[in-house]
């Protein structure tokens, strides 16, 4: 696989569904190969930023730069971004190999290249055994594993993760995030991770940004957010108060 890290940069992005205004001004400049969480309450517009990255979601103000190009007026499927819902929707009755190929065959690669790419990636994500089962005989993190797998084999220019570990018990889901954690950095991709639970974000990102309301309160490490929040808001978000 190759995989280029690029940098993505929001310019003051604003989205507004009627006259609720879901984000406001947002400026974010990630850097390649970054873990970057975007951490905040229900409803204050991570999702929307995200799908927005992707291309799902048309904003109206502001500007979209990944590796350096402006991509705000490239269709989603020419943007060759990745993403990870919360309910990741296997095919159930294809196998796990299939599932995974399905890009690469929509593609039309060769059945040599699919069928390299797709050992790659299972390789990667420890699933190589299971190549031939259907997702309903495998575990919730196994699944998982899958759905990283089928978005990564693609070699997408950015990972989108929307909180992928949420629907997992609170063990599995700490089990996850190591996992998610090493596989980002084997891989070195610029990594969007969208999460409502301050504990995942601080113990996987390099960085964070924490949103409310759609804004952007304070972008930084686990730390310096943890030690110099900039108002009350992340003080008891991202602190003990939580
Ligand atoms: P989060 O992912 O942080 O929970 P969302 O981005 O899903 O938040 O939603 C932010 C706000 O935007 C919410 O008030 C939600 O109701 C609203 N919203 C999201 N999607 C739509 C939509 N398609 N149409 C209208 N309102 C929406
Ligand atoms: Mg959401």
């Amino acid at each position: 696989m190759q995989l280029h890290p690029v940098s993505l940069e929001c310019r003051h992005i604003s989205l507004s569904y009627g006259n609720n205004e879901v984000l406001r001004d947002v400026n974010l400049k990630i850097e390649p190969g970054e873990f970057f969480a975007l951490l905040g309450p229900s409803g204050s517009g991570k999702s929307t930023l995200l799908r927005l990255i992707a291309g799902f979601n048309r904003h109206q103000r502001g500007e979209l730069l990944v590796g350096g190009s402006d991509i705000t007026n490239v269709p989603p499927h020419a943007r060759n971004i990745g993403m990870v819902f919360q309910n990741y929707a296997l095919w159930p009755h294809m196998t796990v190999f299939d599932n995974v190929a399905f890009g690469l065959v929509e593609r039309r690669e060769t059945r040599d290249a699919i069928r390299r790419k797709v050992g790659e990636v299972l390789e990667l994500v420890g699933l190589s055994q299971f190549a031939e089962r259907r997702p309903g005989q495998l575990s919730g993190g196994q699944q998982q594993r899958v759905a990283l797998a089928r978005t990564v084999v693609i070699e997408p220019k950015l990972l989108l993760l929307d909180e992928p570990l949420s629907n997992l018990d609170k063990n599995l889901r700490v089990q996850m995030r190591e996992e998610l954690k090493n596989l980002q950095h084997k891989l070195g991709l610029t990594t969007v991770f969208v999460t409502h639970d301050q504990e995942e974000a601080m113990t996987t990102a390099d960085r964070m940004a924490v949103l409310d309301k759609g804004v952007l309160q304070q972008v930084g490490s686990a730390a310096g957010l943890y030690d110099y929040p900039v108002n009350r808001f992340v003080a008891g978000f991202v602190g003990t108060a939580n």
